[in-house]
């Protein structure tokens, strides 16, 4: 018996370890880079950035847009553009990405965190104005708001603008997962005052690592490129007058970025296709669920999400199933633990009733690349019908 669960072990070894998400590209990113070389533009400026930014402009109904090494220094700066300093408050939606909210303690300003709402996964309408209110009261008046599209899928950002409006509190749209995703004909990233993406490796397109800031003010987008040129004033010798940071994408980053554009609505239907692949698969099942798209909304599905309600079963859930998985030598992950539950953040507070505490606790991401072969969807198959008794 032992060497039969060794020979299958070893077996299951052998098969390629299938990832998450992993770069994908078109083929047209190496001609980009070969053009970059042999023009010698191999450093933070060059023709390939004004390129890439055009480019993210058109996708953003001609905005503005500055290329930068990260989204997580694209939110940096965002935030340097509104003024955001020390001991101010910056609400910011709990469940996200670390990226999302480290740039305001870099700032040394204070985030509140808020609950998400459990029809997108994203920042909670409610929970924010109760937030946004209990602060104002308090005579401190958040500085901003920073919303997440989780997953690709769209926060219900008609509400947060109006809420917004109401209190004159600006946005930082935060589309470092949602690039290509809309409502109806407008672009994630495009919805508040700064929209803010990621090209990093493990995004729907990657530039290597990368990120760019999106803001209808041209005045602004010119200073988030003054600032994250060091603050070089214009003179001919280093003058200073400001603070800035070494935070401009590369020209050859920016020249692979050209090239995966090319092939943006191609992996955004690869992507959609893998939900729909789980989703004809698996949610008949009683007690699992996915993040549905509501009315008008378009996700560009970056990745698929399942969430397992382990009262529905017996002895399965999403840390079970992940192990399974695991031991078919498939990578699944935890959903993103929410920031109030962070240790880094255990003294920040929280606006909300725990909804995304549940949604984190129930979830699992689906391996979800633009180039899983069919080949590799079938080993995923196999394992999730055996695991869920499919045949
Ligand atoms: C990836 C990501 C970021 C950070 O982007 P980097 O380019 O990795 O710095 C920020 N927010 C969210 C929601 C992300 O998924």
């Amino acid at each position: 018996l032992y060497l039969v669960i060794q020979q299958k072990f070893t077996q299951r070894m052998h098969d390629k370890r299938i990832l998450l998400s992993t770069p994908h590209m078109g083929g047209e990113e190496i001609n980009q880079i070969k053009n970059a070389f042999d023009s010698n533009w191999i450093a933070p400026v060059g023709p390939h950035i004004k390129n890439f930014e055009s480019e993210l402009s058109k996708i953003h109904h001609k905005k503005h847009v500055a290329a930068l090494q990260s989204g997580t220094s694209a939110i940096h700066i965002a935030l340097n553009l509104l003024g955001v300093s020390e001991s101010d408050i910056v609400l910011c939606q709990s469940f996200t990405f670390v990226g999302s909210v480290n740039p305001i303690k870099y700032l040394n300003a204070t985030p509140v965190f808020i609950d998400t709402e459990i029809q997108t996964w994203n920042i909670c309408p409610e929970a924010l104005e109760t937030a946004i209110k209990k602060y104002i009261k308090t005579g401190k008046k958040p500085k901003a708001i920073i919303v997440v599209n989780l997953y690709g899928m769209p926060c219900k950002i008609s509400d947060i603008l109006q809420l917004s409006k109401k209190f004159n509190i600006p946005i930082i749209e935060d589309a470092a997962e949602s690039l290509g995703s809309k409502i109806e004909n407008t672009f994630c990233g495009s919805f508040g005052d700064f929209g803010v993406l990621s090209f990093n490796g493990n995004k729907i397109i990657t530039t290597s690592g990368g990120g760019a800031i999106i803001s209808s003010n041209q005045r602004l987008i010119e200073k988030a490129k003054f600032l994250a040129t060091q603050a070089k004033e214009n003179c001919d010798h280093y003058e200073h007058r400001e603070m800035g940071f070494n935070y401009r994408i590369s020209n050859i980053s920016a020249a692979i970025g050209v090239g995966q554009l090319k092939v943006l609505d191609k992996w955004i239907k690869l992507r959609r296709d893998n939900y729909n692949f789980y989703f004809s698969l698996l949610s008949s099942i009683d007690g699992i669920s996915f993040q549905e798209e509501p009315n008008s909304f378009f996700s560009n599905r970056w990745l698929t999400t399942i969430l397992i309600d382990e009262s529905k079963f017996k002895n399965i859930n999403s840390n079970i199933l992940r192990k399974k998985l695991e031991f078919n030598n498939i990578e699944s992950r935890p959903l993103w633990k929410p920031m109030h539950l962070q240790p880094l953040y255990k003294d920040c507070d929280f606006i909300g009733s725990n909804v995304s505490d549940k949604i984190y606790k129930k979830g699992l991401c689906l391996p979800s690349g633009s180039n899983l072969s069919k080949k590799e969807k079938e080993r995923i198959e196999n394992v999730l019908s055996d695991f869920f008794n499919l045949k």
